[in-house]
Formats: structure tokens, sequence, C-alpha cells
């Protein structure tokens, strides 16, 4: 029975250092669009706790813009949404 814990164990410490793992691979990476995919869908603004994109309106037409880069985690929470491959993480300057 003892192994069976032990088990449990090391999977939720290999869990938590993954966990720990990729918030720190992204610490300094910032969400950014790219115009050209982006459809004016919305979903990207609608999954984002952050408020960190709006939909903006200019000669290219409507799309996501990344309004308050200094709120995004990083957490790619957006990016898991866009069907149309218009987000991507970059580093932050
Ligand atoms: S989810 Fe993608 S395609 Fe839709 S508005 Fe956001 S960036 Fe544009
Ligand atoms: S990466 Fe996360 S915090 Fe940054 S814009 Fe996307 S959903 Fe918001």
């Amino acid at each position: 029975m003892s192994v069976v814990y032990i088990g449990l164990g090391i999977v939720i410490l290999l869990w938590i250092a993954g966990y720990l793992y990729g918030k720190h691979k992204n610490r300094n990476k910032v969400v950014c669009v790219v115009e050209d995919n982006c459809s004016g869908c919305r979903r990207c603004v609608k999954i984002c706790t952050h408020h960190v994109l709006e939909m903006v309106k200019d000669e290219t037409g409507i799309h996501a813009a990344v309004k308050y880069p200094d709120r995004c985690n990083a957490c790619g929470n957006c990016m898991k949404r866009c069907k149309f491959n218009a987000l991507k993480l970059i580093e932050r300057v």
C-alpha cells in the first residue's frame, strides 16, 4: 500500500514541477496579435480574464489588439481559443 502512496506522491510532485516550469518559462513573454490572420471573432477577448485584449477597427478592418500588455501573464488561454493562429507569445522588450 505504501508503494501506491509513494507513486502518487511522485506523480503530484512531477505535476507541480511541470506547472512551475511552465510559469517560469513564459515569465518574460507577452501575447501579440498577427493582424493578417485575425478574423475578428472576439474569442480571445472573451476568454482573457486580465482584459489584455480589445477589438479595434482600422484601415485593415476589425481585429484584436493588445491594449494592456502589462496585464498579460502569458497564460496562453487566448492562444488556445484562437482558431486562426493569430496570437503568439513574444519576448517582452
Ligand atoms: S481569437 Fe484569434 S481570430 Fe479571433 S479575434 Fe482573437 S486573435 Fe482574432
Ligand atoms: S496570454 Fe493569458 S493573460 Fe495574456 S492576453 Fe492571453 S489570456 Fe490574457
